[in-house]
């Protein structure tokens, strides 16, 4: 536990001052990640909006509210059982969507992020995460829920938080993935729902 979180805070530390790219110029804070350095779950977003620039913490405004929630119903906690963290650490202008080139750079932080947690199961938040992580034609309106196994990891795209604010129609579907990532791990993971150690 103190190794890992050693080492995800020495990463953050160097992350911090990072101007890999261009988004560097607009950001108030960098949002390197949140939760347990002992998380088998790793959700994984696009990057960060106004609210998370301003607090340096991933998923805090409106989408983070409903978030929370969704993870609350089958008992994770940013706080306590899961990892959160963006494909890029700095917020794009006008909140438009990462471009590839940034992502090709700023993924290298995620790669560092991943080897330390070492996750058993991602969750991809939204298209751009899924497209990157899981497969680039993913089409996240047909294939959310769906589990694939990548590199000995399970992965799971799912709707994002902030497109079920804007269609709360999605959200009885989106609901039911989150019922059957709670499945998940119950059957792959070891410490999550029981005993993980805490960090403080
Ligand atoms: S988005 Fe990533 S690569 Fe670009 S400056 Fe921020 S931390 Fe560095």
């Amino acid at each position: 536990m103190e190794e890992k979180k050693k080492l995800l805070e020495e990463l953050e530390k160097q992350c911090s001052s990072c101007s890999r790219c261009g988004l560097c110029r607009g950001r108030h804070n960098v949002v390197f990640g949140v939760g347990n350095p002992e998380a088998e779950v790793m959700f994984i977003g696009e990057g960060p909006g106004e609210q998370e620039d301003l607090k340096g913490e991933p998923f805090v405004g409106k989408a983070g509210i409903l978030l929370d929630k969704m993870l609350t119903a089958i008992d994770l906690d940013r706080n306590k059982n899961i990892y959160i963290a963006n494909i890029v650490k700095c917020r794009p202008p006008q909140n438009r969507d990462p471009e590839p080139g940034e992502q090709d750079i700023c993924i290298a932080w995620l790669r560092r992020q991943f080897a330390v947690v070492r996750p058993k199961i991602i969750v991809c938040l939204g298209r751009i995460a899924a497209a990157r992580i899981i497969k680039p034609d993913i089409r996240i309106k047909r294939e959310h829920g769906t589990v694939i196994k990548k590199g000995g990891v399970l992965m799971m795209p799912v709707l994002h938080p902030a497109a079920l604010l804007r269609n709360p129609s999605d959200k009885p579907g989106a609901f039911q993935d989150f019922l059957d990532l709670q499945k998940l791990i119950r059957e792959n993971c070891e410490h999550t729902y029981d005993g993980i150690p805490q960090y403080d």
